[in-house]
Order: C-alpha cells, then sequence, then structure tokens
C-alpha cells in the first residue's frame, strides 16, 4: 500500500498581516513533534512503521521501511544512496491520533549519520529515545542524548525488543540513572521477563494491559485490560514481580512529575516491542500526555517568537542534488509561529531577499505530496531553495531571526586538495560554498595553508557528499586524504602553542573563530590532560 500524508486544505488561512485565525492555539496545542533517537539496529524504522500503523496510515506494517524491494531511482544522488543501504528518504511523517497531530522527524543513522542527525533535534521538542533491551545504552544513542540535554528536549525512553531475551528491567533502569543521570520514571512496566513478554502494567491505573500476538506483527496487537486481580490469577508470579520491581521505583521518588520531565530531569519508560506491536500505543499515549506542544523560539535579538506571531519557520537540513537534471536544492524548515500558506512570499532573513513558496512538499519514503498549509511544529520542504542553509529563518510580516544551529563535534578529518592547481578558483568557490552551506566544518591553519583546508565531519558520508557535489556544481576534481584524528576540542590562542608541539595533536581554527585541537585517540588525550592539566581541551558537545 501507498502511505500518503494528510494535507489539511479545509481551514481557512487569512493573508499574511492579518491577525491570527482562530483556529491557530488549538492547532498548536493539538501537536507533537518528535524525534527518535537511537543507535543502529535499536528498531527504529519497525518502531516507525508501528506508529503509523496505529496511527492508521498503512494498513500492514513494512510499507514504509523499504529497505528491500526499493524503487529504483534516476539520480546520483539516490544511487549513492542506494549503494551504501542508507535509509534516508523520509524526512517527516505527519499522522493523527487521539485528536492530536504527530510529527515524527527522521534522524539519519546507519551509514549516513552526519551533522543532519543533530541537526534534526534542533525541530523537535521531544525525544524517544530507543533502547534494545539487551543492549541498553549504545555510542549513538549517548551522543544524541547529549544534544537533547544540551538543547533541553525532554525524553521518553523506551526499552525495545522485549519480546526477546535481554536485561533486567531494573538494571536497564539502573544503567540510565547511572550512565546519564536521567532518572527513569516507569510508566508501562513489562510483565514477563526479557524473552517472555506478556503485557506491561501501567503503573499509575494499576492495570494489566494483555497482549496477542499477531502475524509478523504486521497488524495491531489486541489488547485486553485487567485489574490486578485478573491479572494475577492469570500471570501469577510475572505479575506480582512486575508490581514489586515498579513499586520498587515508585517508592524510592521515581514516578512521573511533568516539570521534572520538561525539565530533562526525570524520563518516562515505557517496555515495548516495536515488532510485535506490543507497547506502540502506549508510547503514543505517553506522547500525547506528556511531551510539550510547540512553544516559543528565542531570536538573535533575545527576545522570542511566539507560536501566534505572524508565519516563521527555521531551516534545519537542507538536500542538495537530489535530481541532478534540475540542480535540484530541498530545504526543510520547521514552522515556529503563525501559519503557513503555500504560495505566500516570505522574507530570508539572512539576504533580506524575498522567497516563493510556490513548491512546499512534504517528503515521505519517495512520496512528495503537496502542502496547502502548515502549523508551528510541522516540518516542509521547499524546492529550489538556493539561498537557504541549517540555521536559515523565514518570516512574514514581521522580522525575526533565529539563532545559527550550532555546530556539533566532529569525529572525521580529511585533507582537501585540488587535483589541478589550475582550477583553484573554483576550488576555493566551493569549499567556501560547502562551508557555508553546513555541509562539512572547515579547518584551517598556517602550517598546512588556504590551499589543503582540512574537512572535519560527524558522519564520513559527509565527505562523499562534498566530492560529488564538488565535480557536479563546480567541475573540480578534488583528492582526499583522511588525517588520523578523532577527537576535536576546544582549545585557545593561550594552550595552542604547547598543545602543537604535542605527538598526535594539530590546532586549528574553523571558518567561525573557534579553534579546535585535533587528538589523535582518547589514550593519547588522557595522556597529555594529565601531563599538562593547565591546556585548555574542552569536550564539544554542540558550540553553543
Ligand atoms: P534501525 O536500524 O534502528 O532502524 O532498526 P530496524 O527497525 O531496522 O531493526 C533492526 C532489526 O531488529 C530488524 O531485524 C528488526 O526486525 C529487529 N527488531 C526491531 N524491533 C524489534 C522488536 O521489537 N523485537 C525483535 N525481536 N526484533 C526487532
Amino acid at each position: 500500500s501507498t502511505p500518503s500524508v494528510d494535507t489539511d486544505t479545509t481551514t481557512a488561512v487569512p493573508a499574511a498581516g492579518t491577525t491570527p485565525p482562530k483556529n491557530l492555539r488549538r492547532e498548536v496545542e493539538r501537536r507533537r513533534t518528535f524525534a527518535v533517537i537511537s543507535h543502529p539496529d535499536a528498531g527504529k524504522s519497525t518502531l516507525t512503521e508501528a506508529l503509523a500503523l496505529h496511527a492508521r496510515k498503512i494498513s500492514e506494517a513494512g510499507a514504509i521501511h523499504g529497505k528491500s524491494g526499493r524503487r529504483s531511482t534516476v539520480s546520483d544522488w539516490m544511487e549513492m544512496e542506494k549503494a551504501r543501504g542508507i535509509s534516508v528518504s523520509s524526512t517527516a511523517l505527519q499522522f493523527d491520533y487521539a485528536d492530536h497531530t504527530i510529527n515524527l522527524v527522521d534522524t539519519p543513522g546507519h551509514a549516513d549519520f552526519s551533522e543532519d542527525t543533530y541537526r534534526v533535534l534542533t525541530a523537535v521538542d521531544a525525544a524517544v529515545m530507543l533502547i534494545d533491551a539487551a543492549k541498553g545504552l549504545e555510542p549513538q544513542t549517548l551522543k544524541l542524548f547529549q544534544v537533547c540535554r544540551h538543547r533541553g528536549i525532554p525524553v521518553i525512553t523506551v526499552v525495545n525488543k522485549w519480546d526477546r531475551p535481554g536485561r533486567s528491567p531494573l538494571e536497564l533502569l539502573d544503567e540510565i540513572e547511572e550512565r546519564i543521570g536521567l532518572t527513569p520514571t516507569p510508566l508501562y512496566w513489562p510483565v514477563g521477563i526479557a524473552g517472555d513478554f506478556r503485557g506491561l502494567l501501567d503503573v499509575s491505573e494499576h492495570q494489566y494491559i494483555h497482549f496477542t500476538r499477531t502475524a509478523g506483527g504486521a497488524t495491531i496487537a489486541p489488547e485486553e485490560f485487567m485489574d490486578s486481580e485478573a491479572a494475577q490469577s492469570r500471570e501469577g508470579d510475572d505479575w506480582t514481580t512486575a508490581v514489586e520491581e515498579s513499586e520498587l521505583l515508585v517508592e524510592s521518588g521515581q514516578r512521573h512529575d511533568e516539570d521534572e520531565f520538561l525539565a530533562g530531569r526525570t524520563s518516562p519508560v515505557i517496555f515495548a516491542s516495536a515488532m510485535l506491536n506490543f507497547g506502540v500505543h502506549q508510547i503514543l499515549d505517553t506522547l500525547v500526555s506528556f511531551a510539550p506542544a510547540p512553544g516559543p523560539r528565542p531570536d538573535v535579538a533575545g527576545g522570542e517568537r511566539e507560536v501566534t506571531d505572524p508565519f516563521s519557520a527555521v531551516v534545519f537540513k537542507v538536500q542538495a542534488g537530489m535530481d541532478t537534471a534540475h540542480r535540484d536544492r530541498l530545504a526543510f524548515m520547521r514552522v515556529v509561529s503563525g501559519v503557513f500558506e503555500r504560495g505566500m512570499v516570505v522574507t530570508h532573513a539572512q539576504t533580506g531577499k524575498p522567497f516563493t513558496t510556490k513548491y512546499a512538499l512534504t517528503v515521505f519514503g519517495r512520496e512528495r505530496t503537496t502542502v496547502e498549509n502548515a502549523y508551528p511544529g510541522d516540518v516542509v520542504g521547499l524546492v529550489n531553495a538556493t539561498a537557504l542553509a541549517p540555521g536559515h529563518t523565514l518570516y512574514a510580516d514581521r522580522k525575526v531571526e533565529f539563532p545559527p544551529i550550532p555546530s556539533f563535534a566532529p569525529e572525521h578529518f580529511a585533507v582537501l586538495r585540488a587535483e589541478s592547481a589550475s582550477k583553484y578558483k573554483q576550488f576555493r568557490r566551493a569549499v567556501d560554498q560547502m562551508d557555508q552551506e553546513g555541509v562539512v566544518q572547515i579547518l584551517r591553519n598556517d602550517i598546512r595553508g588556504d590551499a589543503s583546508p582540512v574537512l572535519a565531519a560527524v558522519g564520513p558520508m559527509q565527505f562523499e557528499v562534498v566530492s560529488a557535489r564538488m565535480k557536479s556544481e563546480f567541475g573540480v576534481e578534488a583528492r582526499m586524504e583522511p588525517l588520523g584524528y578523532s577527537i576535536a576540542r576546544r582549545t585557545d590562542a593561550a594552550s595552542a602553542g604547547e598543545l602543537g608541539r604535542q605527538r598526535g595533536v594539530e590546532v586549528f581554527t574553523r571558518t567561525d573563530g573557534v579553534m579546535l585541537a585535533l587528538v589523535s585517540d582518547k589514550w593519547r588525550l588522557q595522556y597529555i590532560q594529565k601531563e599538562l592539566p593547565d591546556l585548555l581541551l574542552e569536550p564539544l558537545v554542540a558550540a553553543a
């Protein structure tokens, strides 16, 4: 079946500049915009399918995923995705659930893990941290969690794959508390150990939700609700254990408190099996009940744009070259305030130039659907957005500019050189363009000189994008040589000299002026920190 995306064409939208429509406040209140943060293989794609299934967008799970049986595509970009088995394509999935509109913004995460993955988190109001019951917290989840913490994004924890053997629930929750200092508060506790998933104890209602498996988890698992007595006689010791374990946490103060959750100190926990569709409906209920609706966004002037102010949006991702025939550039914006109406002329804050929004889309898998209007929290793709880069602001009627999206800690580094000296001018222009668009971070130092800048990236695919675009858009063949560094730390001029003399360290200045010390590996870093404790080597989560 083909997934379709709802477009609300029934709502009357006044022209930009008039009073906000009465329904705007209501449309904002009913929206929830979130992302799933996880390590590859934790089940993000499976959960996305399951969520969409619950929202009755697709009749059978498996339609979105398309890791197999992918449609053949024409552009180089798509070829690149295909060759690497990347599951990019869906940027935001919108669906209705329980009288709410839910936006699930995709966080690219396999070979395509890149700075975009982090940037997505600037476009959401909440995150679902998806954990594999057998593996617990994994590196990519930790990195994404740090960005959520830094940005004050509240996190809901979902322990997935409970239908498979895994760790004990208390041990998993202890790990969360100990390693990241987030206090887990159980909402839905598993009945049955990992590998023997019978159902969930609804901790606040003290109710048992028994699930029945369906063939391949392809349809919604039927739920039966029972009181404690019925649960006890049905599940015996498994029920008693669930009650005891969850009470243990609640009695030690680990109960849901909305303020603590919104402040990022606690995280409601749900045990689930995305594959069997167990607990998925409870994830949606939790989002609707506890995740925040879109709120005001700080601007560069130190004020805030209220959701009911005239239209404004922030660009969080740009995809170029998806269609080589058209030099297509698709910019994805999150609506911050007001009502977006396709065709409205908005202003690009960074250049002050008008921007026509005739081509506004949602991109979902291979489907592109025209968007007629959108509200705060919604994600819209704009076609031919040549001047737009991540972090840019669009607004109507009343000027606003949002702060730029911060740069994130890079872990991959390569020197870039033009193959031919005669193309040096184009080479410079291409490098500047990639830098300005935020495709990669550009680092320089006096020793290496301008002709061989260092590219720094969160994921190696960013390098491939640079190579491909330099060739296709600027006609420049460039050579890339990986550098043997894996860590970047912020430093300053006072520490730079001494650091530069250390083995396995090199100091650079990034285009935004931040000085970075690149270090070969964590042992080297630890050694230097121990021997020369006065040098500044500050971790970069997200440079503010
Ligand atoms: P992603 O890399 O996070 O998108 O993970 P996928 O959704 O592709 O899932 C990775 C693998 O785990 C696939 O083989 C899934 O079928 C499997 N998987 C996902 N969720 C569950 C689950 O709840 N239970 C079990 N047993 N397997 C799951």
